[in-house]
């Protein structure tokens, strides 16, 4: 009997222009097994409701595609831990919003940046976080988890630590729909290395003793255009930034990730520039890897 083959769960982050269904459709047509999309415009506050047409719409077009899951990301705009009163309930709410739009869609995942402590102490804002998140989860029941992303590090944002990730988990009361996701971009930039065997090992196995790997859900796979360190969020043509190619290579045929989804949010003018990525990403994948996974072309 032969062993039934694990698909490669890899995509890219699509847009939604023209309707949610139409970035299953963009994803797939790029050879995606999974896809990280915005349910709402991620640059506003306000959405407009989603109406039965718009969910039946997307879910038919998933439920013909090869792609599962579907990962949201949620808006740049909310901040948990902001110190300014209306933001942070502001914030809350719209956060409860994506989370009972995921739960509509069917949508597992929604990927959150922690939030930005601003003039506060960076304490506070983890308790602030882990409170306003668990208010979020109250205000939409529901099954959809909400994955801390790790962080750069940028100005006064927080979660560029394993450690400020775990804190912030340790804090929430609704442990079950809380997870991580982590950036590959993101942690290099903020001083995680893991491009040698021996490096890569040692992050994982902290990721693990800190966070848990089994809160992983999600991979963003981007490389930096800045160097390790810098805490410059810039994202890269897998290759082209500062993170070898032999850092991809490790995680990407390490079977611990095979069910993981990873998604790209590399530059894009179009969905070649994903499909250059993608098939970079492919050509990484070792032979043993390639007898587990079902790999198109
Ligand atoms: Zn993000
Ligand atoms: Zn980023």
């Amino acid at each position: 009997m032969t062993k039934k083959k694990r698909r490669l769960l890899f995509g890219a982050h699509m847009s939604i222009a023209g309707g949610l269904d139409q970035a299953i459709f963009r994803g797939e047509s790029i050879g995606c097994t999974t896809i990280q999309i915005f349910t709402k415009s991620n640059r506003q506050w306000a959405a407009k409701k989603l109406t039965t047409v718009d969910i039946e719409n997307f879910k038919t077009a998933q439920k013909e595609s090869d792609i599962s899951p579907v990962v949201a990301h949620s808006s740049y705009l909310i901040n948990l831990g902001s110190p300014k009163k209306d933001i942070s309930k502001k914030s809350t709410k719209a956060l409860a919003i994506e989370l009972q739009r995921c739960e509509e869609l069917g949508i597992p995942y929604l990927v959150l940046h922690p939030g930005s402590c601003l003039a506060s102490s960076e304490e506070k804002c983890i308790e602030q976080i882990a409170q306003n998140l668990d208010k979020a989860l109250a205000l939409a029941p529901g099954k959809t988890m909400v994955l801390l992303e790790t962080m750069a590090g940028q100005g006064s944002i927080i979660g560029y630590t394993f450690e400020q990730i775990a804190e912030i988990i340790k804090l929430t009361s609704n442990k079950k729909r809380v997870g991580a996701c982590l950036d590959t971009c993101h942690v290099f930039a903020a001083g995680y290395e893991f491009d040698s065997k021996k490096k890569y090992k040692a992050m994982w196995d902290n990721f693990d003793a800190t966070i848990g790997l089994k809160k992983l859900k999600a991979i963003h796979i981007n490389d930096s255009e800045k160097a390790c360190g810098t805490r410059v969020d810039r994202h890269a043509d897998i290759g082209k930034g500062k993170i070898s190619l032999e850092a991809f290579k490790l995680l990407f045929n390490d079977p611990r990730f095979f069910d993981i989804p990873k998604l790209l949010e590399t530059p894009k003018e179009s969905l070649t520039d994903d499909q250059r990525n993608i098939n970079t990403i492919k050509k990484l994948l070792t032979p043993s890897t390639k007898k587990d996974l079902l790999v198109e072309k």
